[in-house]
């Protein structure tokens, strides 16, 4: 079970322009990795509801995604999407919706100027926060 999600600089700043680039709506993706939450890729995704209050992954490239994660032997460390409006905090549907316990939840808030990140992880409607470390991959 990841501890902590460690990603690049580079890594959580290509996180936060999809954010913006999505603003109104949410953005979403996933972040790739090893089992010890070490990011290795982003994969910057389409939200298919085009939601500025909820995300849904687009089903076929998440299909896509996971293909690809599998034959570069990465593994799921973060799901990832934006808040354009509100708190870096999972909403009753982010936790009616958390289909991947073993996954870590990165949210970005661009509620405020500067773009807000917190990680979580859910499981069964529990949520706790995790580190994230930046810089340290
Ligand atoms: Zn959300």
């Amino acid at each position: 079970m990841i501890g902590s999600l460690r990603l690049s600089r580079a890594q959580l700043e290509a996180v936060f322009d999809h954010a913006r680039a999505c603003k109104p709506e949410e953005a979403c993706g996933i972040l790739a990795g090893d089992r010890d939450g070490n990011v290795k890729r982003v994969f910057l995704m389409e939200n298919a509801e085009h939601s500025s209050s909820f995300y849904v992954m687009d089903s076929r490239e998440q299909f896509q995604v996971f293909d690809e994660m599998e034959r570069d032997g990465l593994e799921l460390a973060a799901i990832f999407h934006s808040h354009p409006h509100s708190p870096a905090f999972p909403s009753p549907k982010d936790r009616e919706l958390a289909f991947y316990p073993d996954s870590v939840y990165l949210i970005i808030s661009l509620m405020n100027n500067e773009p807000e990140s917190h990680a979580f992880r859910i499981v069964e409607d529990q949520v706790s926060e995790i580190e994230i470390r930046v810089g340290e991959t």
